[in-house]
């Protein structure tokens, strides 16, 4: 058998008639740039995620930089994140010329650990950018009172989370801005690069509308030095389509996630991810960890299984940030989660039968690996 890592041909066959007929209109119509349709998907996702408003961008990249610029963020500023996640969520910080600031991770959700949040903390902390890793929001109580205290802003970077809900409420609405990447492996996925804003703050709204189209006001009258970074409207109409169908698609990834932590209860040597009773897991990514990784995910591979690592290298140790001098040791779960994470399959239609033979494949090889 083969299990791929993703699969998404049901989803598209599901939504394929309505996207061909909206892109029709719009290749009619010749309106690409922020068309009415795009318009329109703003506000149907500000309404999905509990907020006020949204605005898209060209990428989850964009969205978290231009929020940073949004709140008027430099050189000389420090913006606090978790030191296992994507290299983004690093690179919009040095993008403003604010410095990033690293803090280690949760050795259970592998989100940021509000417990060693204040310590990192100084006079020139802007802002704080916890990271739903994985489809799990962040302990958003604890890390908004810490914000709160020192008067800083949080900004989540919710790539890997839509739809999520923390105590309730969506991601996107839990700070002062959400950021969403619609990269076609997401959860919800453009036909090519996208990304949006969310936000209930309108002097944000207002900045993130003129950073994302040359810092304009209006069409000739430029009041900030702003960017291109519009989401297409061809993307937006394939945007709206799938949005009709997240929350079913979420629930579908939920059920598979239960499903593999039920076949994996007794697998002595692997841990799975343990879900929080406050919030939702979306399972963007279904991570495991493992010992001898490197070794396993070789051995899934070869028998057909497709697995990825999300991430082996921590942001402190990537060659790009050496120049925050930080070194092997200062973020031990960090090092540890790097080392022995692993993603299995995980689509919203994959079938039990794919989902027994991972983990059979997994347990093999991990028992072989152990010698047992
Ligand atoms: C995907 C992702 C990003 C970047 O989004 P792009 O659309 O690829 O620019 C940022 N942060 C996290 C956690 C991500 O998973």
């Amino acid at each position: 058998m083969n299990v791929p890592f993703i699969d998404f041909s049901e989803q598209y066959n599901t939504v394929k008639d309505n996207i061909n007929s909206g892109l029709q209109a719009v290749f009619q119509k010749g309106n690409f740039i922020l068309g009415e349709e795009e318009k329109n998907f703003e506000q149907d996702f500000a309404t999905f995620c509990d907020a006020k408003y949204a605005v898209g961008v060209n990428s989850g990249t964009d969205a978290l930089y231009l929020a940073l610029s949004a709140l008027d963020i430099k050189a000389g500023d420090e913006v606090i994140l978790p030191a296992h996640t994507f290299i983004a969520t690093a690179l919009c910080i040095s993008y403003t010329g604010a410095k990033p600031v690293l803090v280690d991770i949760e050795d259970q959700t592998y989100n940021l650990d509000p417990n060693k949040l204040e310590e990192a903390i100084s006079d020139k902390t802007r802002a704080i950018i916890p990271v739903h890793l994985y489809g799990q929001p962040a302990n958003m109580d604890e890390i908004r009172a810490v914000a709160k205290k020192h008067n800083v802003a949080v900004i989540e970077d919710a790539c890997q989370a839509h739809g999520a809900k923390y105590k309730g409420t969506r991601v996107g609405s839990l700070g002062d801005i959400g950021c969403f990447s619609f990269y076609p492996t997401k959860s919800l996925g453009a036909f090519g690069d996208g990304g949006i804003v969310v936000t209930n703050r309108e002097d944000v709204y207002k900045k993130v509308l003129m950073l994302r189209d040359y810092g304009r006001k209006n069409r000739y009258d430029h009041q900030i030095k702003g960017y291109n970074s519009r989401l297409d409207t061809v993307q937006a109409v394939v945007l709206a389509e799938k949005l009709k169908y997240l929350d079913q698609w979420n629930e579908m990834r939920y059920k598979a996630g239960l499903y593999y932590k039920e076949q994996l209860k007794d697998v002595e040597g692997v841990t799975a991810p343990v879900i929080k009773d406050d919030r939702t897991h979306v399972f963007q990514t279904f991570a495991i960890r493992v010992q001898n990784r490197d070794q396993v995910l070789e051995e899934m591979k070869g028998k057909g299984v497709g697995v990825l690592i999300h991430y082996p290298i921590p942001i402190h140790l990537q060659e790009a940030y050496q120049e925050l001098g930080y070194t092997k040791g200062d973020f031990p779960v960090s090092e540890q989660v790097a080392d022995t994470i692993l993603s299995l399959p995980m689509f919203p239609h994959i079938s039990q039968e794919q989902i027994r033979y991972v983990c059979q494949v997994l347990s093999e090889s991990v028992k072989q690996l152990s010698g047992v």
